[in-house]
């Protein structure tokens, strides 16, 4: 071979089987593979023989995470996604295939979520109905009323922190066929694992708990049996997938999951007891709040002491320029659009995760213009109480 093209194949594919295996999951950076026959390749593109063939199909790295995410949420099959969106609407998309083109959802959702529903879905002709899905006879008349093909949740909603009663939901969707679709990013699997109380399809924002460093954009969909098929198939024709090395560090990142959340949990109820007897506080949304809305749902559906790990809080007396102010003097709390990372982020949903939202719709969900998010992290919690003490001024 000539040196041009020696360049170009050498190092790479020259061990034919490893006779060691990696302890972490290598990153295959690679978008197609080799096989000893096309006998063979022709079968592993017929999925009649394991193997990965092409990156929009399969890659090693990703098929590594979806595995024990899948795991993790005891669902039958999963699929590692470019984001949490992406997820979302692979599983929109894949849940009114065979269905109904309606969708229910709850009214308090990510800003993101409903934008995709209304505008996405709405401009295709996909009808969504909101309705409050801490209200268990609303949701039933809704179904009945709507016949929809796919309900969509949030184990705990963003940011008011709302918990709906996921199971009962469940039973409704199953008896008028529609499938139950819930965003579990905010309680991850450590705490509720919906397919195990009757939901079809679950997702995963992975930029925030799962991976849980603040340095990955992914999501993850699992499914029950029933629902994996279309989902495989529009994945595999539209590519939504995560790369390989998102999907390096997500899994890397779960590896530490339960350790996080434990004491995330832990710091979370520090804070928002702290928060609730502070003069500059008007009111704090807590899911291990005692006298929480929906604390007989909380304690059915979580573990003793695991609540998660966000709080929320309106500033009191305050508007956007006070809760501005508020932010701008905190010093190791980072003010940025996400959650769920090692470190404790503060949001200010107005302009960030519910931007998209008029402000007449803000107001209409409760989510006024005094309130702050708090994703709680695994620092000492003396510390984020002191740096809120120093904010409040
Ligand atoms: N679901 C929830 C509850 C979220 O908070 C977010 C993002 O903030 C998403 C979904 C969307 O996830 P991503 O930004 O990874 O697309």
């Amino acid at each position: 071979m000539k040196l041009e093209t020696k360049a170009v194949h050498w190092g790479d594919r020259r061990r034919k089987s490893a006779a060691f295996t990696p302890t972490a999951t290598p990153i295959y950076a690679s978008s197609s593979y080799l096989y000893d026959s096309m006998e063979q390749l022709d079968r592993v593109l017929g999925r009649e023989e394991e193997g990965a063939s092409y990156a929009r199909y399969d890659n090693p790295t990703r098929a590594a995470l979806e595995e024990l995410v899948r795991e993790l949420e005891n669902g039958a099959g999963a699929v590692a996604c470019s984001s949490g969106m992406a997820a979302l609407n692979l599983a929109v998309t894949a849940a009114l295939v065979d269905r109904p083109r309606r969708v229910l959802a709850a009214a308090a959702l990510y800003g993101s979520t409903t934008n995709m529903l209304m505008t996405v879905f709405g401009a295709i002709g996909v009808e969504t109905t909101f309705v409050d899905i801490c209200d268990l006879a609303a949701v039933e008349a809704a179904v009945a009323k709507g016949k929809p093909g796919a309900i969509v949740m949030e184990t705990v909603s963003n940011p008011l922190l709302r918990v709906g009663e996921m199971d009962r939901i469940a039973e409704i969707a199953r008896a008028a066929g529609a499938v139950l679709i819930v965003d579990n990013t905010f309680a991850t699997p450590l705490l509720v694992r919906p397919l195990e109380l009757g939901a079809g399809i679950v997702i995963h924002s992975a930029t925030k708990y799962l991976a849980g460093h603040g340095d990955v954009l992914g999501g993850v969909l699992v499914s029950d049996k029933d629902n994996f098929e279309p989902i495989s198939a529009l994945a595999r024709t539209l590519g939504p997938v995560m790369s390989p090395f998102e999907s390096f560090l997500t899994m890397r990142g779960i590896k530490t999951l339960p350790l996080r959340i434990e004491r995330q949990c832990a710091n979370a109820c520090k804070v928002a007891s702290w928060l609730a007897s502070h003069s500059a506080v008007e009111r704090v949304y807590f899911t291990g709040d005692p006298t929480h809305p929906d604390s007989a749902a909380i304690q059915r559906l979580f573990p003793k002491n695991l609540y998660g790990a966000m709080v929320s809080f309106e500033l009191k007396d305050a508007g956007r320029e006070e809760v501005f102010r508020f932010m701008d003097r905190l010093k190791m709390i980072v003010c940025g659009t996400s959650l769920g990372d090692v470190h404790t982020m503060a949001l200010y949903p107005a302009i960030a995760s519910h931007r998209e939202l008029s402000p007449k719709r803000r107001h209409q969900l409760g989510i006024h213009d005094n309130l702050v998010r708090l994703s709680i992290g695994i620092e000492a919690a003396d510390d984020i109480v002191s740096d809120l003490e120093q904010a409040f001024g």
